[in-house]
């Protein structure tokens, strides 16, 4: 087992305290490696850095087409390292080798997309009267703090960390205790070039104690925070007390709605898509298939033959359904499972542990389609986080709409029909931040607006509008005077 330093102010540094945490491979359960376990000093010194580093003569003289240049040399050092990169990403999350590398190439695509926007940032001028001229600025935030999650943690930070540098911030990164690695691969990147050395700080630790004094810090201007309602919560609670933004993406219960003059083929292969990538932990998982009564048997019967030829197995063998993250979040799923059981819901298929050879060693679940159960439920309520779809039907299409709305999430629909008027009327009605129709876009569209409405979140990342968080508005008006 091996020890890796985290990256605070150009340099790689162990806690000031001296503790350590280790991080382990879902699918053995063994240690990978042991990280630095940051406390709140650790947190002020990577906060006064990157605030230095915010305020240095070099960062504030740096042209945006520079930093554009900067931040689209990581995306080529990113692809240069994918195999690396997704290696790191399987062993820390479990995720399936080919899903970690197509996050690798997401989160090149983020620092490309981003290092394009740098130099084009632009403000507005507003007509006031003729003898004054007014514009618009746009001005970084200065220290941002991301908080990353485990589910996906090189696309996440990717996303986030591109787009606060592109517009001219400096940030501080805290990724999830269970997958600090892919962060500090990025972190090494990042120390090879002259112009980004100091931008970025990574601190490892956990959400107690690093992650809660990063939020609290007097010294952080915003904050971006991926993971669950709870904390979301907690860290706006604590911006409020220092007056900061933050973009919150809090996850989703979100709904696949059908009807029978859709693609089936197309359907079955997108709703099985996107409730089985990354087992599920993905917070724009299907969860919910609402479909028509008329075609509801036809579509749970090829759906269940399917997932029965699913290939379970460690992520390095490139299985299709990799281990759960960890126990705790394997007893969660299960337990709300169980629960939907003891209600009297029809379990069509999984439902339980995956068991024999390889996956006894971690925790995997099966994949489960589960009917029969009050749309009022918590398995049709509240997120699983595990391959776990739930079914209901619906005869009309305001039923589907009150069934789609009827969670306290909003992330993402899907709309599998060929009848454009019907799915704009439902786009139109839906309340989520994505609609998809004919397509379901779970892991890509870096171009496009992502986040949520209702508890799924405030703020949009990813696209030109996730430059509006990183940034704040000046307004400067001049008057001329008269000959
Ligand atoms: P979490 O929200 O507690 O953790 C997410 C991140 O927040 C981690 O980096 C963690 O260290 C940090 N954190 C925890 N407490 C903090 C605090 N007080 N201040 C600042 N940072 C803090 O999520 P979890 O416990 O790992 O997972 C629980 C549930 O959250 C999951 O079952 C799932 O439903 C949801 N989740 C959603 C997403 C998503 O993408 N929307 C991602 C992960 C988890």
């Amino acid at each position: 087992m091996q020890t890796m330093k985290m990256y605070v102010n150009g340099q790689w540094t162990n806690s000031v305290a001296g503790a350590f945490f280790s991080t382990y491979n879902p699918a053995n359960q063994e240690e990978i490696e042991r990280v630095p376990r940051a406390g709140k000093e650790d947190v002020d010194l990577a906060v006064a850095a990157a605030k230095q580093a915010f305020e240095s003569p070099e960062w504030q003289s740096l042209k945006p087409s520079e930093r554009g240049r900067a931040l689209f040399d990581v995306a080529r050092k990113l692809r240069e390292r994918a195999e690396e990169m997704a290696m790191i990403e399987t062993l820390d999350t479990g995720k399936p080798l080919s899903q970690a590398r197509s996050d690798v190439e997401s989160a090149a695509r983020y620092f490309k997309y981003y290092a394009g926007a740098a130099d084009k940032m632009f403000g507005e001028t507003i007509p006031v009267a003729p003898n004054v001229i007014d514009y618009t600025v746009r001005e970084p935030m200065g220290v941002c703090a991301h908080i990353i999650p485990w589910n996906y943690p090189l696309q996440i930070t990717s996303r986030g960390v591109a787009a606060a540098i592109s517009v001219g911030n400096t940030v501080v990164v805290k990724p999830a205790e269970d997958t600090p690695l892919s962060a500090l691969k990025l972190a090494e990147i990042f120390s090879e070039m002259e112009v980004l050395k100091h931008a970025l700080q990574v601190v490892t630790g956990y959400g107690k104690e690093a992650g809660a004094a990063l939020v609290n810090h007097p010294d952080v201007n915003h904050i971006t925070f991926t993971g669950s309602v709870a904390t979301g919560a907690s860290v706006m609670m604590s911006a409020a007390k220092n007056i900061i933004p933050v973009t919150l993406e809090l996850g989703g219960k979100s709904p696949h709605i059908v009807f029978p003059d859709c693609d089936l083929e197309e359907t079955v292969s997108w709703v099985m898509r996107s409730i089985i990538q990354n087992a599920g932990q993905t917070c724009s998982a299907g969860s919910r298939l609402l479909v028509h009564s008329a075609i509801k048997d036809k579509l749970i019967g090829i759906l269940t033959e399917k997932m029965q030829q699913i290939k379970m197995g460690p992520g390095t063998n490139d299985s299709e359904l990799g281990p759960i993250i960890s126990q705790k979040q394997f007893e969660r799923i299960t337990a709300m499972v169980d629960r939907a059981k003891e209600e009297g819901a029809r379990i069509v298929i999984g439902g339980k542990r995956a068991i024999g050879g390889d996956l006894n060693k971690g925790f995997y679940f099966e994949p489960t389609i589960i009917e029969n159960v009050s749309h009022k439920s918590e398995i049709a309520q509240e997120e699983v986080f595990g391959p776990v779809l739930t079914v209901f039907e619906f005869e009309t299409e305001e039923e589907a709409i009150e069934l789609a709305n009827g969670t306290p999430y909003g992330l993402v629909t899907g709309i599998w029909t060929n009848d454009v008027s019907r799915a704009h009327r439902i786009a139109g009605k839906v309340k989520s931040g994505q609609v998809f129709i004919n397509d379901y876009g779970a892991a890509g569209g870096v171009e496009l607006p992502f986040g949520g409405y209702k508890k799924s979140g405030i703020g949009r990342e990813k696209g030109i509008e996730a430059l509006r968080n990183y940034t704040q508005l000046k307004n400067v008006a001049i008057k001329m005077k008269s000959k």
